[in-house]
């Protein structure tokens, strides 16, 4: 029996259209939530995601802003930006789309966002609260996973999940929630040993190290639930009819296009696993969805101090 799909985009349509009701509440209460974007340079890619995320307050009301500073700005200028965004009381969240160019510097512009206005979750102030377990403002991409696993009633506690990358914004964040909801868990990278035997022991899987269809289908035990972050763009031939010969459909679609969109997982894994989220369409809409949620979080919480004292 194939895996049951743990479909973002049905999860997408219902968190939507609960932030929509949350944010109608927040209005009647006077309280518009806002998202400032600033997007630097003519980037293809990072001006698509910055559309997206816009499209996305237009769908559920939060006001937004776009600064698109050119490329050859300086780190002044940003600081002097993010400064101004930081003190706008009509700003509740700032986006600062990665990557920026190599003249500025990106740790430090990223520090200077106010962590209440943080709602990429990548200030380490709100690392420090996902360590230690305090509400804070959360990394969406690892946030997005966590709701997919309890929208799909997978049980977390005492199991053994396993996370396959490190990173500051998805491996690292995705360990600490999946360890706070009590999960047992392995943080894997690029010089653990074994990896096949560490993956087979896995009821979570999460695949997080951009690598197209790395994980095989027979590391894979039955019941597991994978969760593949992966977004991999492929283009070569013959490693399109290596991931995707069982799924003519979309192999025809790579010879029409000269490329396809493929997770860390091997597509096969359809037939090993117990749930699966498919690249496209599984976790990659919850990033932007979790944009959204933290930015109507922030908003409360700055803006209504009863929800910052209990921390909701
Ligand atoms: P990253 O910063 O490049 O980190 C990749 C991680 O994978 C590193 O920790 C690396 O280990 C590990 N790794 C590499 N090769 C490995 C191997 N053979 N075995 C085990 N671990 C290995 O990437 P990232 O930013 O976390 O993103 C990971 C993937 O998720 C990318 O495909 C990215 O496009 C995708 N992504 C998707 C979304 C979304 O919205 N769906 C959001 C963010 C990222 P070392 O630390 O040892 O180098």
């Amino acid at each position: 029996m194939p895996a049951q799909t743990l479909d973002g985009l049905k999860i997408r349509d219902e968190i939507f259209s609960e932030l929509k009701q949350d944010v109608a509440r927040l209005h009647a209460q006077g309280i518009r939530p806002g998202l400032a974007a600033v997007l630097v340079g003519d980037n293809p890619a990072s001006h698509i995601y910055v559309k997206n995320k816009i499209a996305a307050c237009e769908q559920i009301g939060v006001a937004h802003w776009l600064h698109s500073p050119p490329r050859n700005v300086s780190t002044d200028y940003m600081l002097q930006l993010v400064s101004d965004l930081n003190k706008d009381d009509n700003v509740d969240g700032i986006l600062v789309q990665l990557p920026l160019p190599q003249q500025i510097d990106s740790k430090g512009v990223l520090e200077a966002v106010a962590p209440t206005k943080d709602v990429d979750g990548f200030h380490p102030v709100n690392l420090g609260k996902l360590v230690t377990n305090r509400p804070g403002l959360v990394a969406c991409t690892p946030a997005g996973c966590m709701e997919i696993l309890r929208r799909y009633q997978i049980p977390i506690e005492g199991t053994n999940a396993v996370v396959l990358g490190r990173s500051d914004i998805v491996g690292k964040p995705m360990a600490l929630l999946l360890l706070h909801a009590n999960a047992t868990v392995t943080i894997c990278h690029s010089k653990t040993r074994d990896l096949p035997e560490i993956v087979r022991r896995a009821n979570i899987l999460v695949a997080a190290m951009g690598k197209a269809g790395f994980v095989q289908p027979d590391w894979i035990g039955p019941g597991t639930a994978v969760l593949d972050v992966g977004t991999n763009k492929v283009t070569d031939p013959a490693e399109a009819a290596r991931l995707l010969k069982n799924f003519l459909p979309r192999l025809e679609k790579f010879r029409e296009k000269g490329s396809a969109l493929v997770g860390d997982v091997h597509p096969d894994a359809l037939h090993t696993a117990g749930f699966l989220s498919p690249v496209p369409g599984g976790v990659g809409p919850m990033t932007v969805t979790m944009l959204m949620s933290n930015t109507v979080k922030a908003a409360r919480l700055r803006r209504t101090p009863s929800a910052a004292f209990v921390g909701k």
